[in-house]
């Protein structure tokens, strides 16, 4: 099994795309991995890649895109940083995946138990993180939620999860008119969804 052709590629539709990474998900949770070979895939891929898919996911070590969703070498576009938000970089970055390389589909991909979120949710002051954890203000000012706000409350934090997903979104399509065009002529779609790193499983937005 190796990754798409760019014939292949150009052919799948966003929803297909989705689906691809739903059927990762589940054959990573039931132990059936896809029969790989790196080097062969490593072979297949070196005059060119096709990714069909975007993932910007948190650099926490227990969601690494490849394998929750089982995919390969030259499957999916894999960005990484804490708390999964985006920045001019990130944006960029995704749009040389999707308006350059083809992708179909990004997938905004949150956490539970997120140290980022939860640093953000206690207001943490360390080095560069201080000024970092300032990315998701907005996102704590917008979840209204009477109890307690701290790291110590899941289901405050899992609040902050989700509404930091959805404010990725948004973001996405307010700052990047190259990826808001992709979207509205539905060449692309972009999505969110929450990693149980309890489960193993993604559960889709
Ligand atoms: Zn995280």
């Amino acid at each position: 099994m190796n990754a798409f052709t760019q014939i292949e590629q150009q052919k799948l539709t966003p929803k297909q795309a989705l689906t691809l990474l739903q059927e990762g998900n589940q054959r990573f949770l039931t132990r059936q991995p896809a029969d790989r070979n790196y080097s062969s895939q490593v072979e297949a891929t070196s005059g060119g890649q096709f990714p069909f898919a975007c993932v910007l996911g948190c650099i926490d070590s227990r969601v690494p895109s490849e394998i929750v969703f089982d995919q390969g070498i030259g499957d999916i576009f894999n960005v990484r940083i804490a708390g999964n938000f985006v920045n001019t970089d990130i944006l960029g970055s995704m749009e040389f995946a999707c308006q350059v390389a083809g992708s179909k589909l990004i997938l905004v991909l949150g956490h539970t138990a997120c140290g980022a979120i939860k640093g953000a949710c206690d207001h943490v002051e360390l080095g560069n993180l201080t000024d970092m954890l300032k990315n998701f203000d907005s996102v704590l000012e917008g979840v209204s939620y009477a109890g307690d706000r701290s790291s110590k409350n899941k289901e405050f934090v899992d609040m902050v999860t989700h509404k930091n997903v959805e404010a990725t979104i948004a973001k996405i399509k307010s700052d990047s008119p190259v990826l808001k065009s992709l979207y509205d002529n539905g060449t692309i779609d972009i999505v969110g969804a929450i990693y149980d790193v309890a489960s193993g499983e993604v559960n889709f937005l």
